[in-house]
C-alpha cells in the first residue's frame, strides 16, 4: 500500500495497493490468452474496439484531467490536453489494424510475402512526468498491432493510467488484453524484464534505469524501446526574431515545471545579442504564472514530490549564479520558482538533467561553437534553433545530434510524427506512422509455384 500525495497541498489523496510478483505472473498468463483471441479477431473488429476506447476517453476528459491535476500537479489546461492526446493517439492508431499491409516481393519460382506478426505480450514501464500520454505512446500502437499490453505506471502517479484501464474494459476491450499493474519498479518492472512470456519492454524514464532494463532484457534477447533523459539546447542566433525567442523560451523549459524530457534546459545565445536577449528574457520569466494547478490562469504548478524538490534544489545552492528568478507560492506544496542560471560551461547545472524549472544560459561565438556546445552532452532528445536564415537552419538541424528539433518554435511531440532520442536519450522511436511496426516481427513466407 502506498499513499499518494497531492503535490500542490501535501495532502494524502488516497492509497494504492502495490502488486507483487505473483500478481504479475497471473496478469501475464491472462494477457497471453487474451492476445491470441485479439490477434485472431477481424482487423475491422480490432479497429472498432480502439475507436470505442477513444470515445470512452473523450467522454471522460474532465475526470482524467482532474485526476492528473490532483495526483501530479499538472496545470488543468495541460492535463486536459494530455487526456485529449490519449484519445487522439487511440483514434490515429485505430486505422492501423486494417493497414498493416506487409509486402509482396518479386522473386523467382513463386510468390514471396511478408506478414507483420504481433509479438505477443508487451510491457510498458512509464515515468511520473506525463503518466497518461507516455503510457499511451506504448500501449496504443502495441494493441493496434495485435498485442496484449501490461502497463506499470510510476509508483507516485498511477491514478490516470488505472482509470484508462477501467475505461478500456467499459469500452469493450476484452478482459486481460490491457492491464494496468501498479507496483514498484524493483518488483513489477523487474518481473516484466525476467518473465519469458513478455516479449518486449517499452521503458520511459531515467537513463540510469534504462541501462539496467536494456542489460536485463539482453538475457532473453527481449526487444526494447527506451525513451530516456535529455538536456536539450535552445540555440538563439543573432539573426532571429529575438523578441519571440525570448518570450517563448520560458515555455520551452518551464512547461510542466521543467519535468519534461524535452525541456530546452540549456539556452545558448550568440554573444553579440546575449545582453539584449537577457533583457527581454527576464520579464518573460517573471511573467510565468506559478500557482494552484486547478486554476485556469496558472501556467506552472508544483514539482511532483518532496524528494524531487530536494533534487532540483541541489542545483541551486547558496551562491549559485542566479541571473533572475520568477515567483512561486509559499506554504504547503512542492513549489519552485522558475530560475535562470549563468554558470560556467562545465558546471553540473549545465551538464546534468535537472528535470525542474531551472535553466542555464550560455553565450556562444559562432555557428560552429553553437553546434559544439549543443552536442557536448551524452543526451540527444530534443532542441530548438532560432534563426531567420534558412540555410543556417538546415545546416544546424543536420549537425545537432538529437531526435526532435524545432526551428523557430519549441514543438516536440505530435502523435503523427516520430519521437525518440539519439545517444543516451534512447533507442527506437515512438509515435508516427511506423509505431505499430515496432510491435511486430516481420515474417517472410515463400510460396513455390509448381510446374503445370
Ligand atoms: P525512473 O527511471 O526513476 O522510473 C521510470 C519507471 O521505471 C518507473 O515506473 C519506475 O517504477 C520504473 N523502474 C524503476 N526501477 C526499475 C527497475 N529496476 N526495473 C524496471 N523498472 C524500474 O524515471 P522517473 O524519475 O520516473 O522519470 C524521469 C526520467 O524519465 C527523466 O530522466 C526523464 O528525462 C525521463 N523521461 C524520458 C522521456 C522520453 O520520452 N525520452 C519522457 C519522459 C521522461
Amino acid at each position: 500500500m502506498t499513499p499518494l500525495i497531492n503535490p500542490a497541498t501535501e495532502e494524502v489523496l488516497r492509497t494504492v495497493d502495490l502488486l507483487e510478483v505473483d500478481a504479475v505472473d497471473d496478469a501475464v498468463a491472462r494477457a497471453a490468452i487474451a492476445q491470441k483471441r485479439w490477434a485472431a479477431a477481424a482487423p475491422s473488429e480490432r479497429a472498432g474496439a480502439l475507436r470505442s476506447f477513444a470515445a470512452a476517453v473523450d467522454s471522460h476528459i474532465g475526470e482524467l484531467a482532474a485526476l492528473e491535476v490532483a495526483n501530479s500537479g499538472h496545470v488543468i489546461g495541460n492535463a486536459e490536453w494530455e487526456a485529449g492526446h490519449v484519445r487522439d493517439v487511440l483514434t490515429y492508431y485505430s486505422a492501423s489494424p486494417e493497414r498493416l499491409l506487409g509486402q509482396q516481393i518479386p522473386v523467382a519460382g513463386g510468390i514471396d510475402v511478408t506478414f507483420n506478426e504481433p509479438l505477443g505480450v508487451v510491457a510498458v514501464i512509464a515515468p511520473w512526468n506525463f503518466p497518461m500520454t507516455i503510457a499511451a505512446w506504448g500501449f496504443v500502437p502495441a494493441l493496434a498491432a495485435g498485442n496484449a499490453v501490461l502497463v506499470k505506471p510510476a509508483e507516485i502517479t498511477p491514478l490516470t493510467t488505472m482509470r484508462l484501464g477501467e475505461l478500456a474494459l467499459e469500452a469493450g476491450l476484452p478482459e486481460g488484453l490491457f492491464q494496468v499493474l501498479p507496483g514498484k519498479g524493483s518488483v513489477v518492472g523487474e518481473r516484466f524484464i525476467t518473465h519469458p512470456d513478455v516479449r518486449k519492454i517499452v521503458f520511459t524514464g531515467s537513463t540510469e534505469v534504462g541501462m539496467r532494463v536494456m542489460a536485463g532484457a539482453a538475457a532473453q534477447v527481449k526487444r526494447v524501446t527506451l525513451e530516456l533523459g535529455g538536456k536539450s539546447a535552445n540555440i538563439v542566433f543573432d539573426d532571429c526574431d529575438l523578441e519571440k525567442a525570448a518570450a517563448t523560451a520560458p515555455y520551452g523549459v518551464f512547461d510542466n515545471a521543467g519535468q519534461d524530457c524535452c525541456a530546452r534546459s540549456r539556452i545558448l545565445v550568440q554573444r553579440n545579442v546575449y545582453d539584449r536577449f537577457m533583457e527581454l528574457f527576464e520579464p518573460a520569466v517573471k511573467g510565468v504564472v506559478v500557482g494552484d494547478p486547478a486554476a485556469r490562469e496558472t501556467e506552472m504548478g508544483p514539482l511532483v514530490s518532496k524528494p524531487h524538490w530536494e533534487t532540483v534544489s541541489s542545483y541551486v545552492p547558496d551562491g549559485a549564479p542566479i541571473a533572475f528568478q520568477g515567483s512561486a507560492p509559499s506554504g504547503p506544496g512542492y513549489w519552485f520558482a522558475p530560475t535562470v542560471l549563468t554558470p560556467a560551461r562545465t558546471d553540473r547545472s549545465v551538464t546534468e538533467e535537472i528535470f525542474g524549472p531551472v535553466v542555464t544560459v550560455l553565450p556562444f561565438e559562432d555557428e560552429a561553437d553553437a553546434i559544439e556546445l549543443a552536442n557536448d552532452t551524452p543526451y540527444g532528445l530534443s532542441g530548438s534553433i532560432w534563426t531567420e536564415n534558412l540555410s543556417r537552419a538546415m545546416r544546424v538541424s543536420h549537425a545537432v545530434e538529437s531526435g526532435n528539433l524545432s526551428v523557430n518554435s519549441h514543438s516536440s511531440v505530435r502523435y503523427n510524427t516520430p519521437f525518440g532520442g539519439f545517444k543516451q536519450s534512447g533507442l527506437g522511436r515512438e509515435l508516427g506512422p511506423d509505431a505499430p511496426l515496432h510491435f511486430t516481427e516481420t515474417k517472410n513466407v515463400f510460396f513455390a509455384i509448381g510446374e503445370k
